[in-house]
């Protein structure tokens, strides 16, 4: 029986990394798919942010896009607006209205079909993708883990970074103490094959990663639930302190969360229709205010937008 159990036992290990295996090649074809969407101009240029010691933060300007994933659904239509250098821009809107498409536009997944994208002036589509990814960090909503240790994840987007930064970019992204509590400590093997994160943690690891690469342009996609209020807030004020000086994009679910940004844009259906400062909005007594409201009834129950995104 033991002989048997062996060879059987050891076909099961076999079978498991060969399932892993086609997992993790199913995501590298996907991730290559979606990457040969665009390509480099042959005469793409380095995106250059000349500061004093890191990247300076460029201005971001939409101009007139207009996008569809197929031709048959548009779903930006003659989207513009502006982030100044150094300030901070927030997207709010049903689900489905286009927030995140903007994002993804903006870290050049995809290609705009009219209007264009520019960072410092220059056009996304004449720059280098590599450059242009390494000046904007994203947090997205969902965080695809790799298959390897805790530190080589948050280390992810800066790999020359020492164990003390790391550690540093964790204790501020609240997922230190966690880290420590594991134990295997940063060397804990996460992902599919190792330790499984809950969605907040997986978030957390994220903004690790992203305070760590210290890019000058940050995209924050606000999880619906991911994180915990208490977390939820500490980590609202270290992003708030990361964020001085840098251009911010923030998809955000919670309107609490950006009632301080410099414009807030209000999306429906792929069309800004609402724009301006949070009390200029309320003010305006329009499709924000209503959102306003129905988040604080909302805020003595489970505090979220719910099916509003
Ligand atoms: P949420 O608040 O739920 O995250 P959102 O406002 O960010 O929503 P987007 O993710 O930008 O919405 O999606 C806008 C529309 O584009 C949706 O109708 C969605 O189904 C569609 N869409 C998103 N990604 C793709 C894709 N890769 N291919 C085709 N359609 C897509």
């Amino acid at each position: 029986m033991i002989q048997l159990y062996i060879p059987l036992n050891f076909l099961g290990v076999i079978y498991r990394e060969i399932k892993q295996s086609l997992t993790d090649l199913d995501k590298m074809f996907t991730l290559m798919l979606r990457e040969r969407e665009v390509a480099d101009a042959p005469d793409a240029r380095p995106l250059l942010l000349k500061g004093h010691g890191v990247q300076a933060a460029p201005s971001v300007r939409f101009d007139h896009v207009h996008f569809a994933y197929d031709p048959a659904r548009p779903i930006l239509h003659d989207v513009s607006f502006e982030i100044p250098a150094g300030q901070t821009v927030a997207v709010v809107g049903p689900s489905g209205s286009g927030k995140s498409t903007l994002a993804r536009l903006l870290y050049r997944f995809y290609d705009v079909q009219q209007g264009r994208i520019t960072v410092h002036g220059h056009d996304v589509q004449g720059l280098t993708q590599d450059s242009l990814r390494r000046a904007i960090g994203i947090v997205p909503q969902d965080t695809v883990l790799f298959n390897d240790t805790v530190a080589y994840n948050i280390a992810y987007g800066r790999p020359e970074a020492t164990r003390e930064e790391v550690e540093q970019a964790a204790r501020a992204a609240r997922i230190h103490d966690f880290i420590t509590s594991t134990p295997g400590g940063y060397g804990t093997m996460v992902g599919e094959r190792g330790l499984k994160l809950s969605g907040g943690e997986k978030q957390r690891v994220a903004i690790a990663r992203t305070l760590l690469k210290n890019p000058p342009i940050l995209v924050f996609d606000e999880a619906t639930s991911a994180l915990d209020s208490a977390n939820e807030r500490a980590i609202q004020a270290e992003l708030a302190a990361v964020a001085q000086g840098k251009t911010v994009l923030v998809i955000a679910h919670r309107l609490s969360t950006i009632v301080n940004a410099h414009e807030i844009l209000v999306m429906e259906h792929g069309r800004i229709i609402e724009r301006g400062t949070h009390p200029l909005l309320l003010g305006a007594n329009g499709r924000y205010a209503q959102m306003w409201r129905l988040q604080q009834a909302g805020e003595h129950g489970q505090g979220q937008l719910g099916p509003q995104g």
